[in-house]
């Protein structure tokens, strides 16, 4: 289940609808999200994390990305790269119908935290479109009434926050 924040400029009179987390469609956008980091559209870095062991997986939970230098912001699925960090009894850990090993990867992380122990091998840093420096993800997760500040990619403003929350999928 996704989140979303509805937000809006005062100034400008423009809407932002933000839509984070997962969604139903959500194993196969991990399967898709992993392939593209092996292929290297995610960059070398990622690419090298996900090919330094077995068994990796990608959260491609929807998250909000924003620039500290300007404060621009994206939504962008997650495609850091995790490994199991048991490597030993790892694989043999059931992953819904089948082991880890039986999948041949780590189908997605979000949620199985605490029955299968995963570590971050490489983070996910999106270059920003404006400026180019690394953005950061803002931790908006579902337990958290907090609402991320954001400024209007129109005219700078700091838009109204919290209007609502929307469940998606
Ligand atoms: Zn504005
Ligand atoms: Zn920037």
């Amino acid at each position: 289940m996704g989140r979303g924040f509805n937000y809006h400029c005062d100034n400008c009179g423009k809407d932002y609808r933000v839509r984070l987390g997962v969604g139903m469609a959500h194993p196969s956008t991990c399967e898709e999200t992993l392939a593209r980091v092996k292929e290297g559209k995610y960059g070398q870095d990622l690419k090298e994390a996900a090919e330094s062991e077995t068994y990796v997986g990608v959260d491609a939970a929807l998250k909000l990305y924003v620039c500290d230098a300007c404060g621009h912001w994206d939504v962008y699925a997650d495609a850091s790269v995790y490994g199991l960090a048991d490597k030993e009894r790892g694989p043999s850990a059931m992953f819904g119908t089948r082991t880890i090993e039986e999948w041949g990867f780590i189908p997605y992380t979000t949620g199985w935290e605490d029955e299968i122990g995963f570590r971050v091998i490489k983070e996910f840093r999106p270059p920003c479109e404006k400026c180019g420096r690394e953005m950061q993800a803002i931790e908006a997760d579902e337990d958290s009434d907090e609402t991320p500040v954001l400024k209007c990619p129109n005219c700078g403003s700091e838009l109204s926050t919290g209007v609502m929350n929307v469940l998606w999928d």
